[in-house]
């Protein structure tokens, strides 16, 4: 226990879990606030849109009934399973067995920060990318485990060189974690890139977890894949699934991992200890997200539609003002190269100071890249969190701060 620090009570720990950018962009936030800005925050990436009322009459109807509050763990929880099995086997063609090859989670991130304390020992190593969604790394702090980072860069088309990384370190690794199509690169990955991480994996006895938080959220026709389509992956590989951006189901909090049943049995047995399963009537709702979602067939209205709308405005507007963003092909996020800028004394900003700056000026919040890891400097993320009136009023905002602010070579 650390009694040195500003608070009495607290574990030293805690500072191995990286929050420190995200809780200062919120102290820049409630600054500008307090100065009177109105502010449009784009930093948040939960969405901003309810589930179908099917779904929420589901959740009420089920929360009415009196057989709902015992422990969900003593009922099993079987139907939701089955339900999410039937999902896999609709929309990726993936056969499962629900009792054994899913475990419920209370959203992904439940299990994303569990996972590495339940199959791993301390001094195990991992990869995580680099740059990452923040509860990768974290989680592998709270269990012990050593990173390998992998670079995702821009001219690799953010997909890690698999090549690269020596003989020696992929067999000392317990499991590699990806996540496409990425937050915060939105960035998507084909079946190809997956077959040949597959064969890697299965060649050094590596567990491939790949988070599919974005499955339902891409953009121009792209359907992003699921890892466990490629053969035998069932045996390499487990995914993350969650029910917060494909259905809106944010504050619900359902996910669940499917694949490989180790992996699952381990999660379970950890989790068993933990928490002791999902609000019943969240289960009953989720299970009617998924339904419909298969009544409905490919092709119907999607999550994504009314981001890849916004996508369209938003970069479109940031062009107009001078800014070439790359334009995402999934996910609900803009991840934008900074132009080089200097502030009025003459010094280089670097995107934490831009983001800084921008909130101060302009009052439009954004994460700045280092906030997922060191890689992701030179970078913000944008979240297309806002309605479209909102998101070109931010355009129009940042517009006005860059060309007040000097642009430099
Ligand atoms: C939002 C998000 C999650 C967490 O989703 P929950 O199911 O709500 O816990 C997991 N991974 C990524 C990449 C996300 O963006």
């Amino acid at each position: 226990m650390s009694r040195t620090g500003k608070l009495r009570f607290r574990a030293n720990r805690l500072s191995l879990l990286g929050s420190s950018i995200f809780a200062e962009v919120a102290a820049w936030k409630r600054e500008a606030a307090a100065n009177g800005l109105d502010i449009i925050d784009l930093g948040i990436g939960s969405p901003d849109q309810p589930p179908t009322e099917h779904v929420r009459q589901a959740l009420s109807e089920a929360a009415l009934r009196e057989d709902m509050y015992a422990y969900p763990a003593t009922s099993s929880g079987l139907p939701f399973r089955e339900q999410a099995a039937a999902w896999m086997a609709h929309r990726f063609g993936v056969q499962v067995d629900p009792a054994h090859e899913i475990v419920t989670l209370m959203g992904s991130q439940d299990g994303l920060a569990h996972l590495a304390m339940a199959i791993c020992d301390p001094g195990d190593t991992a990869f995580v990318p680099d740059p990452g969604y923040p509860i990768y790394a974290a989680s592998l702090a709270l269990a012990g485990v050593e990173p390998v980072f992998l670079p995702l860069r821009e001219e690799n088309a953010y997909l890690p060189d698999l090549d690269a990384i020596v003989e020696e370190v992929w067999d000392k690794a317990a499991f590699i974690l990806l996540n496409y199509p990425n937050n915060p690169l939105s960035a998507v990955a084909d079946l190809a890139f997956f077959e040949r991480l597959i064969a890697k994996a299965r060649k050094h006895d590596v567990l491939v977890v790949h988070d599919l938080a974005y499955s339902e959220m891409g953009f121009d026709g792209v359907e992003p894949p699921s890892i466990l389509q490629v053969p035998g992956a069932l045996e390499q590989a487990v995914e993350f699934h969650s029910l917060s951006k494909s259905f809106n189901m944010a504050g619900c909090r359902i996910g669940f991992l499917v694949g490989n049943r180790d992996a699952v049995a381990a999660l379970r047995e950890l989790k068993g200890n933990i928490d002791y399963g999902v609000f019943d009537p969240v289960q009953e709702a989720g299970i009617v997200a998924l339904r419909d979602a298969i009544a409905a067939g490919n092709g119907a209205a999607k999550a994504a539609d009314v981001y890849e709308r916004r996508r369209n405005l938003f970069v479109e507007a940031l062009r107009k003002e001078g800014w070439d963003v790359e334009a995402p092909k999934a996910t609900m996020f803009v991840w934008a190269k900074l132009p080089s800028l200097r502030g009025q004394d003459g010094a280089v900003w670097n995107s934490r100071t831009i983001s800084q700056e921008m909130l101060r000026q302009s009052g439009v919040v954004v994460i700045p890249g280092e906030a997922f890891g060191d890689e992701g400097a030179g970078y913000v993320r944008i979240a297309l969190v806002e309605d479209e009136t909102r998101l070109l009023e931010a355009a129009a905002r940042i517009g006005r701060f860059l060309r007040a602010a000097d642009v430099v070579g």
